[in-house]
């Protein structure tokens, strides 16, 4: 009896310990945002598909190799670890592209470094998901967006996508609005930003038409759409925070 007592105190023990190893590993003050949800390396170097076509054809560049593990933080050159493929979708094009993997000798966590064009576990690049929202926010209905989005590759997408990437957007925006505005004035200090009454679709609308108008002073044509640009701000912070 009293051993089965002690065995269900121990496996009472083990439940709480896994329970606790399940809890999200994030510091109490901060609220993970939905693109951090999983750790993933995101490749910082801001490039193009085509760009990472070349790179990337005999294996992973070692100027570009991971130093740091997303799960441990130390830092170290991870191992090669493999690769897998991917198919990745774009407005006008899509491409098989090798996605490499790593693993950190230390705590042996393996991961894919990712490209910054598009997100983890999605196939639809950025600027297909920017083209849902700059739509929407000029007013169109989802069920527009998608009609016209029919022919793009990957598609048809539905409504139900279009409203899960605009619901995933629309939450992470807000933290990144201080930063996005600095980034933004600090190029075009004279940009003609547009004043009214603040709605939710708004924003989004004054940030496109901003960025609109950076890529148009650029020397160079400019890689990165507004998404793409997030996306990075986001994940460079979970490289700090862990
Ligand atoms: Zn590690």
């Amino acid at each position: 009896m009293v051993d089965i007592c002690r065995h269900e105190e121990h496996a009472s023990q083990v439940r709480k310990e896994k329970k606790k190893k399940r809890e999200p590993q994030w510091p109490a003050s901060q609220v993970p945002s939905p693109l951090l949800v999983y750790k993933m390396i995101v490749l910082q170097t801001v490039m193009d598909v085509e760009t990472y076509l070349e790179l990337f054809k005999d294996g992973c560049p070692d100027s570009l190799r991971p130093m740091m593990c997303p799960h441990c933080q130390e830092q170290l050159m991870l191992h090669r670890h493999g690769h897998y493929e991917r198919t990745v979708y774009f407005l006008d094009n899509q491409f098989l592209i090798v996605v490499y993997r790593f693993k950190c000798p230390k705590c042996n966590h393996t991961d894919g470094l990712l490209p910054s064009f598009v997100g983890k576990n999605q196939q639809a690049a950025w600027d297909i998901q920017e083209t849902v929202l700059r739509e929407q926010a000029a007013g169109a209905s989802l069920a527009d967006v998608a009609e016209n989005l029919d022919d793009v590759p990957g598609g048809p997408y539905t409504e139900k996508t279009l409203w899960r990437w605009v619901s995933r957007w629309g939450r992470e925006l807000p933290q990144w609005i201080p930063a996005a505005w600095a980034f933004l004035l600090k190029r075009i200090p004279h940009a003609k930003i547009r004043a009214g009454a603040k709605k939710p679709w708004q924003e989004w609308e004054w940030l496109f038409d901003a960025w609109d108008q950076m890529q148009a002073k650029a020397p160079e044509p400019q890689v990165e759409n507004l998404l793409h640009w997030l996306y990075r701000q986001a994940h460079s912070v979970a490289a700090a925070v862990g």
